[in-house]
């Protein structure tokens, strides 16, 4: 569904992520794990079209992203669910799902997506009127992960979702991802907290100073030495 090619990107003159290929599957659950500073939301935003990459194609199904801005990738499906959420905090959590609805496609069916977004989200619907930024760190994750689906995407690009949250909360989001996967949504997921993620997913990739240097089956890496080493501390 999602094919990356030999992506380098650029700030400027300098580069952060070199020879980057992969791919996500239909129906698939990838997560692209690494450390701070690995170049993993620079990918996500290279994708979404937010910085565009001097070499290499980024193509969803037919048609080829790499050139399009990220209003136009939008409208072929593909919903980025930014790092530290991005909500509208003078907005009202129904507002804020509204804004996600903008597309012609997803205005039309907006009520049926709101009744399915609260019942994966039920505290956002005894919520609807509360401003997002009064909401608790874990609620507007959900919130932003709810506006993200609104636009009804065929696959989410997910940053970071567990950023700032306590452990219990953390585990409450993951969980309503998979559950959101379950229900047949394919998704990218970046993520810091490798060992839960790498237990939840089907398959990941590790990124290591913007190459990617392994990937494999969720559960394969998590035996890699080479991963228990980098990141699980054994
Ligand atoms: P973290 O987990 O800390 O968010 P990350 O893996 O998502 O890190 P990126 O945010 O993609 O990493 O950053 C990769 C590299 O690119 C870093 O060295 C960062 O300083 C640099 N970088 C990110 N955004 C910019 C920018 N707008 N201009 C210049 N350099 C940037």
């Amino acid at each position: 569904m999602l094919q990356v090619e030999q992506l380098d990107v650029f700030y400027g003159d300098i580069q952060v992520l070199w020879d980057i290929s992969f791919h996500v599957h239909n129906n698939e659950f990838v997560v692209l794990v690494g450390s701070n500073g690995a170049g993993k939301s620079t990918l996500m935003k290279t994708i979404s079209g937010l910085v565009r990459p001097k070499r290499g194609s980024i193509r969803f199904g037919d048609v080829r992203l790499d050139q399009l801005k990220p209003y136009e990738i939008i409208k072929f499906g593909l919903s980025h669910i930014p790092e530290g959420r991005q909500l509208f905090p003078e907005m009202s959590v129904l507002e804020n799902l509204e804004m996600g609805a903008l597309n012609p496609e997803a205005k039309a069916k907006r009520k049926e997506t709101l009744e399915w977004v609260f019942s994966l989200f039920p505290r956002l619907k005894e919520r609807t009127g509360q401003m997002a930024g009064t909401l608790s760190g874990g609620e507007q994750q959900m919130c932003a992960i709810a506006r993200g689906l609104m636009s009804l995407p065929r696959m989410v690009l997910l940053d970071e979702p567990s950023l700032g949250l306590s452990p219990r909360l953390t585990q409450e989001i993951f969980r309503l991802v998979q559950e959101i996967h379950h229900k047949g949504m394919t998704i990218l997921m970046v993520e810091q907290n490798v060992k839960q993620t790498l237990a939840i997913c089907d398959r990941g990739y590790v990124l290591e100073n913007g190459r990617i240097v392994l990937e494999g089956r969720g559960q394969d890496l998590l035996e890699d030495q080479r991963v228990k080493e980098a990141f699980l501390g054994l």
